[in-house]
């Protein structure tokens, strides 16, 4: 994929929710003892989304967790550092409980307007926090207002990270309203779309049951970001998706 790169207007995220694998029947004969992980969605054969949910954690992130691991979704998380820093147990159960982290700078700052060492910084800083939260590394990068140009992308290579925007956005930090986030939220949906959405906006989390089920009901899996980019083969310092204007 290209990397020539200009500034880049974000678009609008989508996710992705997993159909778990099934646990096995307590009594199923036990052969073999290969341990029975959840099967991996394969996004090229079956119908995916990816929610994103951006600068977080925030103070709502404990109710949205619950709501994904009851309907066995997965999404991904772009945290800022500062909020990773002062949330840590969210993190945690981010990662425990199966979904994806990435980064998403330090004070969210306009990356196409900060000094190249100000940039590693933000993206340090939040690699270190998400880290000392929840024992992984995020590898994924969405710089704020999903603004990029070279040097970002530059930077993001550095970090061995690909940048990550959106197919479609939820509108919620605009409309905070239950049903029209539901409402934009179902009409952006596409396969392997990657949906904007904030865990900051409590109207977000209010709405989820809803739009998981309904998003279940059309035959989506809620997956990871990572599951839905699977076939893009994206290298660090990758914009996905390209944004319009941008292809050569
Ligand atoms: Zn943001």
């Amino acid at each position: 994929m290209s990397r020539q790169l200009t500034s880049l207007l974000a678009i609008a995220a989508v996710c992705v929710a997993l159909a778990p694998g099934q646990a096995q029947a307590a009594t199923t004969p036990k052969k073999a003892a290969t341990p029975k992980k959840a099967a991996a969605v394969d996004c090229s054969q079956v119908k995916c989304i990816a929610l994103t949910f951006d600068d977080g954690p925030g103070k709502y992130a404990g109710t949205l967790l619950d709501t994904l691991k009851k309907y066995d979704a997965k999404a991904t998380f772009f945290l800022e550092g500062q909020y990773a820093k002062s949330r840590p147990q969210f993190v945690k159960r981010m990662a425990a409980e199966g979904h994806e982290l990435g980064n998403h700078s330090y004070t969210h700052p306009d990356f196409t307007k900060s000094e190249p060492a100000a940039i590693r910084s933000e993206i340090q800083k939040t690699q270190d926090a998400v880290k000392k939260a929840a024992g992984v590394e995020p590898k994924l990068l969405r710089p704020p207002y999903g603004l990029a140009d070279l040097t970002v992308s530059d930077i993001a290579a550095e970090f061995k990270m690909p940048i990550i925007l959106w197919t479609a956005g939820s509108e919620d930090w605009a409309s905070k309203n239950v049903e029209a986030i539901k409402k934009k939220t179902l009409e952006v949906a596409k396969p392997n779309g990657i949906i904007l959405m904030h865990d900051w906006v409590k109207q977000t989390v209010d709405a989820m049951p809803s739009i998981v089920k309904s998003l279940q009901g059309k035959g989506y899996h809620l997956v990871t970001v990572s599951d839905v980019v699977k076939g893009e083969n994206l290298e660090a310092g990758d914009i996905f998706p390209v944004p319009a204007g941008w292809e050569n």
